[in-house]
């Protein structure tokens, strides 16, 4: 079956961790896969998920399937989660992490939209690829204005303008990957009153809850939208925010006109879910779940978050007063108003092949560093490397 097959390219940035994983130099830094890691290098459990386990081991009766749309309490935490509040408007269903929401959402919209779904420029690549996969044409809305390094207004809500009755739009919900630019609230205001007035759905993409600003904060426009009545979805992901990369644990919520819409929009998606993976992997949603339940673990899970958000708006801080020291003609200012894990450089293709093959300094071909990637073992170097690169 194989012979006459080319071999598939690697993930871009999966296959970066590879390639970093083989490179045999003492010195390398990877700041190309965007997991959190602490400044000693490590992305640790959480204590609050640690203990939530020893809670689940000592009380777990049954390894049997779960319901094909995952449990109800998880459905739960994830609505209070995402809105502040559980609403009879909405439906979730517990999926193989962001990724698994993602496509369940991409197999709703080919079932129930015109089958266009508009990303930003730039998104995360594998936002192309999944909607693709799911038979679905992808348009792109402009989004980042790399001279301001900020979001380019005009242009973004002229294109939203445009966007045909029935097509869907992707948003980042909060931390843009890859470029950190967020809406503001009243913006997010004004896209949710685009969508309701145009007649196009919108599925928020809310993988970094609690890396903005706070979990409540983040939530803007997800409250937006779902006070402006609109029909709509969210795909959440628990990898970042809770720790639980491996563990697959995330959520698709649509929300509709009503209970009953709630209801059909629900039986789709189960419809759906059953095909692709038949029920949710446990362990993750529980986990989720027993931390959100109990007051004391929840209570420990946002300082542990708190913890992850500030080494990252400190190390922002750090890397452009260390670019800045070492007399680099761009501004970077823009590093620390940028949200999130990444920084969008502005590095070119070229200053990240020089930055992996001379200096071991790995980096996504778009220039996105994972600022959590620098510790203060590696900082200085990635900085006097950086520099070397622009100069
Ligand atoms: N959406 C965005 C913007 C992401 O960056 C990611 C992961 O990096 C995902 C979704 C998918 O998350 P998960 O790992 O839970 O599938």
């Amino acid at each position: 079956m194989w012979n006459n097959v080319e071999a598939a390219p690697a993930d871009p940035i999966l296959g970066l961790t590879e390639a970093f994983k083989s490179d045999s130099r003492a010195d390398k830094v990877n700041l190309g896969v965007g997991v959190y890691q602490d400044k000693e290098g490590c992305t640790p459990v959480l204590d609050a998920v640690k203990q939530a386990e020893k809670i689940l081991l000592e009380n777990e009766t049954t390894k049997s399937y779960m319901p094909i749309s995952g449990a109800t309490a998880y459905a739960a935490e994830v609505q209070k989660m995402i809105f502040g509040v559980e609403s009879n408007r909405a439906a979730t269903v517990h999926t193989p992490g962001g990724t698994g929401a993602l496509r369940l959402a991409g197999e709703l919209f080919k079932d129930f939209s015109s089958k266009t779904v508009w990303v930003s420029n730039p998104t995360w690549a594998n936002h192309k690829n999944i909607f693709a996969a799911a038979g679905l044409s992808i348009k792109e809305y402009p989004y980042y204005c790399p001279a301001t390094k900020a979001l380019d207004e005009e242009a973004f809500f002229a294109a939203l303008e445009t966007v045909p009755a029935g097509d869907c739009v992707l948003l980042h919900v909060c931390c843009h990957n890859p470029t950190g630019v967020d809406l503001s609230v009243d913006q997010w205001n004004r896209v949710a009153k685009l969508a309701v007035d145009k007649g196009w759905t919108a599925l928020l993409d809310f993988a970094y809850q609690g890396f903005s600003v706070s979990i409540e904060a983040d939530r803007a426009g997800a409250e937006a939208f779902l006070a402006s009545g609109a029909d709509f979805m969210v795909a959440s992901s628990f990898s970042k925010n809770f720790g639980l990369y491996r563990e697959r644990t995330g959520a698709l919520t649509v929300v509709g006109t009503n209970t009953d819409a709630a209801a059909v929009a629900m039986s789709h998606m189960k419809r759906n879910a059953r095909v692709l993976w038949s029920n949710p992997p446990a362990h993750g949603g529980q986990i989720v779940t027993t931390i959100l339940q109990n007051r004391e673990l929840s209570q420990l899970w946002v300082s542990e978050l708190g913890a992850m958000h500030d080494r990252i708006a400190q190390t922002r801080a750090a890397l452009a007063d260390g670019l800045a020291e070492r007399g680099v003609a761009m501004d970077c200012s823009f590093m620390t108003a940028q949200k999130g894990m990444f920084s969008f450089s502005g590095l070119t293709k070229e200053q990240v092949h020089f930055l992996k093959e001379e200096k071991a300094i790995y980096i996504v071909d778009s220039g996105r560093i994972n600022v959590a990637g620098l510790t203060s073992g590696n900082l200085d170097r990635v900085c006097n490397a950086v520099a070397e690169a622009m100069s």
